[in-house]
């Protein structure tokens, strides 16, 4: 086997949520941000109504999710932020505003992790241990940031497709990889003028699915990436449903959030083997 996940089985599954709301707008075009009510309607689509149908859709699989929130969706949208705690699935960070790290300086970018994690405090009442950069951009001095400021691990890289490691000063980050076959904005996001079409579910969903066959038979780790406001149009949940429905028949399938991927990798090392049986170490 490849690599050893808990349980014996093949395969992890992430189900992951980025709840960018209006953040990604407002940090790329303030200005049309502050006057286009459309494109702001457009984004508060995704907690107002995405959310509400996606918890609904986990729930009945029995399913745990990760949600991403950026400081800007606890603040203008706490209460969807606490109907997902509620429910019990995992949080994670997602910067303030979506700035996108590689348009800051080391000082913002560590000014903007203080910004967020006060926000998480004040709103939340909870410190998040689990990262996802905006836009998946990360600097190469951001694992030692988020390792200096208590992150367990960040999911925002495409080296590999099980877990692997990022070195720092402050000792190893745990990085649970993600990619763009595996992100619905490609494939369904529809900006007017762009000349992007809009994809057929029925080929995403086959895609999704054609994926999930090859991660499975590589004993890799299937983080799906999803935004509220593109893939909580009830068509597409209908076809995420499909998904789930596909790779729960498959046998030895670990459906699990990111964080408890990101803990078996810490726990068990690169290769997902246990050198060390956990429990020897207990007296
Ligand atoms: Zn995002």
């Amino acid at each position: 086997m490849r690599y050893g996940w808990p349980g014996g089985h093949e395969c992890a599954v992430a189900l992951s949520f980025d709840v960018d709301a209006e953040s990604a707008f407002v940090f790329r075009f303030p200005e049309k941000a502050g006057r286009s009510l459309a494109g702001m309607e457009e984004r508060r689509f995704g907690v107002r109504t995405g959310v509400p149908r996606i918890l609904r859709l986990l729930d009945t699989y029995g399913l745990r999710g990760t949600f991403y929130v950026p400081g800007y969706t606890i603040v203008h949208h706490t209460a969807a932020v606490r109907s997902i705690r509620d429910a019990v699935h995992e949080l994670g960070a997602h910067g303030n505003v979506h700035e996108s790290l590689d348009t800051l300086s080391d000082k913002e970018e560590v000014q903007v992790l203080e910004d967020q994690l006060q926000i998480w405090r004040s709103s939340l009442d909870m410190r998040p241990t689990g990262y996802r950069s905006p836009s998946w951009e990360l600097n190469t001095g951001s694992p030692a940031i988020l390792k200096r400021y208590g992150f367990a691990y960040d999911s925002s890289l495409m080296g590999d497709d099980v877990p692997y490691l990022l070195d720092t000063p402050a000792g190893p980050l745990v990085e649970v990889p993600v990619q763009w076959l595996l992100d619905d904005a490609p494939m369904y996001r529809y900006a007017p003028g762009s000349g992007n079409g809009i994809a057929d579910p029925d080929r995403v969903i086959r895609m999704w699915m054609q994926e999930f066959d090859g991660m499975r038979s590589e004993n890799g780790c299937f983080v799906l990436t999803m935004h509220p406001w593109i893939s909580g149009r009830a068509g597409r949940l209908l076809g995420l449903e499909q998904l789930i429905r596909h790779m729960r028949a498959a046998p030895g399938v670990w459906f699990a959030t990111v964080g408890e991927i990101a803990e078996w990798a810490a726990s068990s090392g690169a290769t997902g083997t246990l050198t060390r049986d956990p429990a020897a170490g207990r007296s």
